[in-house]
């Protein structure tokens, strides 16, 4: 039987979406009492709550972004694990975002919702594979949710970077790279092309990288890019910041050739705006397809869309004889921006 619309029990308040038989809220804003945490970006981990649930390596990630202003108290889910919240059942799903990212799948009553928080269908060998959950109701990110968005092959795009330091052995290569998933991925992916020299880093970059590392996902040899030698950069792959890549930092290396692994890049006036002379369009977001056909294989008649464009997707579902909702919820951001 159904408990009713979801709307009755999976409300959004001042703190964000909120689940009223389990009392608690999902990537809550200003501090909550008890928060599910999806993953370690800031727009979703965010500081102050009392007690949060995540898997290990959210936490080890909030633990590191957010030193005293973490949660309070912690608790571990391990993908695939049922806790019993209150009157609810809680189950953490891989959602191929980043390391440690999870869709949360809430039972109540014999209904299903999941909540996807940010999640991709490509490849990463940095995080575990997106699982399908089936539900009766899929609360989607939207950040990518226009069909001009498809992502290309992050392996094409990675052999792109690779060829171009071949043809510019004098230029360094500065990647933009957003600090937590796109860095490491990226990073990863030089390592499976076979490009074994080391690869610098911002300093910015370093405390992710070493927690990637510690949760075993190998990077190979890296160094800091700010004590580097003038001649070790000549020709090298120096990753940084978005911010980093336009300002004095990256300007002090020798002959710099910009780079940008984004989504966005798909958008070439986005591209050259910023100065990127080679976009590499890679993104930790699902794209339109990945959209389009996860909402449809999970099954679910209702569908929600937390943040992003959903002016489309919400036109996409209801032509496809399904309920969606926008639930603009406020302080979400792009971290691929
Ligand atoms: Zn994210
Ligand atoms: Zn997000």
């Amino acid at each position: 039987m159904r408990p009713g619309r979801f709307e009755d029990w999976l409300t959004v308040d001042s703190k964000g979406l909120y689940c009223r038989p389990g009392d608690f809220h999902i990537d809550p804003y200003g501090g909550a009492s008890r928060a599910v945490i999806t993953h370690g970006h800031s727009d979703h981990a965010r500081p102050g709550h009392e007690a949060a649930l995540a898997t290990s390596e959210t936490l080890a990630i909030m633990d590191a972004r957010l030193g005293e202003a973490g949660p309070r108290r912690k608790q571990t889910a391990a993908y695939g694990e049922p806790l019993k919240i209150g009157d609810v059942t809680v189950t953490l799903f891989p959602a191929g975002h980043v390391l440690g990212s999870a869709q949360v799948l809430i039972e109540y009553k014999g209904a299903r919702a999941v909540i996807s928080g940010d999640y991709k269908r490509s490849e990463d060998p940095t995080c575990a594979p997106f699982a399908l959950v089936p539900c009766d109701l899929f609360v989607t990110e939207a950040t990518f949710a226009l069909p001009v968005f498809q992502h290309a092959d992050a392996r094409a795009e990675v052999a792109k970077l690779v060829k171009s330091v071949s043809q510019f052995p004098e230029r360094a290569h500065v990647v933009g790279a957003y600090g937590l998933g796109k860095t490491q991925r990226v990073i990863a992916l030089l390592r499976e092309a076979g490009y074994e020299r080391p690869i610098y880093i911002h300093g910015a970059l370093q405390a992710c990288c070493d927690l990637y590392e510690s949760f075993g996902v190998p990077l190979g040899p890296l160094a800091s890019a700010t004590g580097a030698a003038r001649e070790d950069l000549t020709g090298a792959i120096v990753l940084a910041p978005p911010s980093a890549i336009a300002d004095r930092w990256s300007r002090r290396l020798p002959d710099p050739l910009t780079a940008f692994a984004s989504g966005w890049m798909r958008v070439r006036a986005r591209a050259r705006q910023q100065g990127v002379e080679l976009p590499l369009v890679i993104s930790d977001h699902a794209d339109w397809r990945e959209l389009t056909d996860t909402i449809a294989e999970t099954g679910a008649e209702e569908i929600w869309v937390t943040h992003g464009r959903e002016d489309a997707l919400l036109h996409h579902i209801q032509t496809t004889g399904r309920r969606g909702r926008a639930l603009a919820l406020i302080g979400r951001e792009d971290e691929d921006q």
